[in-house]
């Protein structure tokens, strides 16, 4: 794939910058450089800039790079990342509205102080609503899936669509709307309750959370979906993982996190090939030794090298 420079590209209205660092958005502070970086200004011009750019070249969309891996040799075309445009919250009665550049705490934030309870988990996921509905993301019992009702979002093509819950085929850590997709905001619904109510479960998620999770590393969060409860006799990735002997595992300066090891981290100088081999070793001798088959919960974008 050539490399694409804005000359290939619409006039917009937002901002390009060619040869974007990804590693520097990414909790994870792996990867390479995106040929261009698009921060649309607004709702029209991501819709414009999808209808004016030639299908050819691939437009992938990103938000705070909690959940994501970049390889190593960057990405080829055009990542878009939203910013303070597309971090609105709006709330009438139950129902809460954000823009997909909202970092989920803020949303949750938000909802408790107007009363409105179901949105706690947010606290929990240190996403953005754009992958928080991509993955589906959840926390100490809850999940997107149960509070959102519909979503605004553009095709490849540059068409608006509005998906309701059951279009985004729901499952755990997963949406099964197509991947060219780009979500603009989403609508969720809570149900009533006092605000201090709801602050002191969020505190409480937050204190867990601190506990539990590497949350101050560079990490990239759950690295594999826990299995089926069936094939997996009930053990959630962790565990298959520590009954392999992978906790603190190395390789390069990425490492199997001690304190939960479903998390990876970077120790300073690790590639996102360490990440990846470290990763894939781990998933080979679950399965060898376990017979369980783990799935990828982190999304990789990229080229291996240049
Ligand atoms: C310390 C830590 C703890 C975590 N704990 C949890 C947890 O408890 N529960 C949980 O569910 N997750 C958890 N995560 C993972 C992560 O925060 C979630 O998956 C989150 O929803 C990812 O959001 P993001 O904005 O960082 O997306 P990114 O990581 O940037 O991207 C993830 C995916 O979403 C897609 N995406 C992003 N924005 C959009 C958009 N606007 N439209 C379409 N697709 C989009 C990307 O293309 C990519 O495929 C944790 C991560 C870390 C680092």
């Amino acid at each position: 794939m050539k490399k694409i420079t804005v000359q290939y590209l619409p006039t917009v209205r937002g901002k390009y910058i060619e040869n974007a660092d990804l590693s520097a958005l990414t909790w994870f502070r792996v990867g390479g450089l995106a040929d261009v970086l698009f921060m649309p200004a607004d709702e029209q011009d991501v819709s414009h800039f999808l209808k004016e750019t030639p299908e050819e070249i691939p437009v992938y969309v990103m938000g705070v790079g909690s959940n994501l891996l970049v390889r190593d040799g960057g990405v080829r075309g055009v990542v878009i990342r939203f910013g303070s445009p597309f971090r609105q919250v709006h709330v009438e009665g139950m129902r809460v509205t954000a823009g997909a550049g909202c970092i989920d705490a803020q949303v949750a934030k938000r909802a408790a102080q107007e009363g409105v309870a179901g949105l706690e988990f947010f606290r929990g996921v240190p996403g953005t609503i754009g992958g928080a509905i991509k993955m589906n993301a959840g926390a100490y019992g809850g999940e997107v899936k149960d509070v959102l009702v519909e979503a605004v979002a553009y095709d490849r093509k540059g068409e608006r669509r509005v998906l309701s819950n059951a279009d985004l085929g729901f499952s755990y850590r997963h949406s099964s709307a197509p991947d060219d997709l780009i979500f603009i905001s989403a609508t969720f619904e809570g149900t009533p309750d006092e605000p201090d109510a709801i602050i002191a479960r969020m505190d409480k998620i937050s204190a867990e959370r601190e506990a539990s999770q590497p949350i101050r590393e560079r990490t990239g969060g759950s690295t594999f979906a826990n299995p089926d409860v069936e094939k997996s006799g009930g053990r959630k990735a962790w565990q298959l993982i520590d009954e392999i002997g992978g906790r603190g595992r190395i390789v390069g300066d990425a490492q199997v996190s001690e304190r939960h090891c479903n998390f990876m981290i970077n120790r300073g100088d690790a590639t996102a090939a360490d990440l990846e081999e470290l990763i894939e070793s781990l998933r080979k001798d679950v399965l060898t030794k376990t017979g369980v088959e783990l799935r990828w919960e982190i999304k990789r974008v990229g080229e291996a090298s240049r």
